[in-house]
């Protein structure tokens, strides 16, 4: 396999209008560049023309790589099937819908030249005026960029916009499931990478509309849950579980002793004690979120060692 500078990766859901733009606009930026470049599309289970539309793209340019999907896997399958398969020294993600503009590509570059290995698009100029828009989209969005950053530790603006660049070793150590791609940054952090920032253009939709709806929020939610955990605890989740699981084991304890007092010394009757209930229950948790932070242990040792998966990365060795 031959090396190449640049791979970027679109995923493509029910985007037939957008490609012919997209054919046209994408490789007229990355030959301004002047690096090799190829162009993996992933059609994620489209139902209409858009692996058409590929097809016929692919057979006037042979840069495109086409890889269809039998079924709507979802954006995050979509970039992963790109990141295994791309060759280039960075690797650029961005949707396919022309909300992000192909002349912004040169700017990350430049960022990634300065020595990072992550560039995020930031889409600084993308809200509409208006009441509407602030409270529906500003403030969900800022929100979550807020949340996301204080809990991972990696500091974005703008974690959904899709237009990101990678270093290529980057993308291949990372596996991703369910909705995890907005998180790759975060992720990715976990190896020691350096992240930067920069501001992009966005556009509104041409074509089709969003794939996506207010249920998203959960989703993201649930996935930042998972992904703080993994950055925080996935070598030693008896930590967490074990911290916990002894608070409420000793709380529960300290109540059952209080109360075993107040029976056996001062003959209080405790059967109208809501104390009494609550020891119990903490005891019983206690035990069990240590049982499970024990039953945690086991399986990570399972996971690195079956897999072989290092617990540390090395920048160089000398
Ligand atoms: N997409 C995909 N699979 C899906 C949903 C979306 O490949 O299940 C693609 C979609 O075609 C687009 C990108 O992911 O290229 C971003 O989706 P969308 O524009 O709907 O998201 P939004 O811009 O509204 O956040
Ligand atoms: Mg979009």
């Amino acid at each position: 396999m031959t090396q190449i500078d640049l791979s970027i990766v679109l995923p493509i859901y029910n985007e037939e209008e957008s490609i012919p733009a997209l054919a046209k606009e994408l490789p007229a930026a990355l030959d301004a560049i002047g690096k090799s470049y190829e162009i993996i599309c992933v059609d994620d289970g489209s139902r209409d023309g858009t692996f058409a539309a590929l097809k016929a793209w692919r057979e006037q340019d042979d840069c495109v790589h086409v890889i269809r999907f039998r079924r709507n896997f979802g954006q995050t399958a979509a970039f992963a099937a790109g990141f295994d398969r791309a060759r280039g020294d960075v690797v650029i993600t961005m949707d396919a819908d022309l909300q992000n503009d192909p002349a912004d590509i040169p700017k990350l570059l430049a960022k990634m030249d300065e020595g990072f290995d992550v560039v995020s698009g930031w889409r600084v100029e993308r809200w509409q005026e208006g009441l509407k828009s602030f409270i529906v989209r500003k403030i969900p969005s800022a929100t979550a960029n807020w949340l996301i950053s204080k809990t991972t530790g990696v500091y974005l603006h703008d974690y959904g916009c899709s237009l990101k660049a990678y270093r290529n070793e980057v993308v291949k150590g990372i596996k991703l499931y369910g909705d995890m791609h907005r998180f790759v940054p975060a992720i990715a952090s976990w190896f020691g990478v350096t992240v930067a920032e920069v501001p992009v253009k966005y556009r509104s939709r041409r074509f089709g509309s969003s794939k996506y709806g207010a249920g998203r929020i959960f989703r993201v939610l649930l996935d930042l849950m998972t992904v703080r955990f993994l950055l925080g605890y996935s070598t030693r989740p008896i930590r967490i579980f074990g911290a916990w699981g002894l608070i409420s084991l000793l709380a529960g304890f300290g109540a059952a002793v209080y109360l075993t007092i107040l029976k056996l010394f001062y003959n209080v009757q405790l059967s109208d004690r809501p104390l009494l209930l609550m020891a119990v229950l903490l005891m019983v948790v206690g035990i069990q979120l240590i049982s499970m932070g024990l039953l945690g242990e086991l399986i990570v040792r399972v996971y690195f060692e079956s897999q072989g998966k290092p617990i540390y990365t090395v920048r160089e060795e000398l």
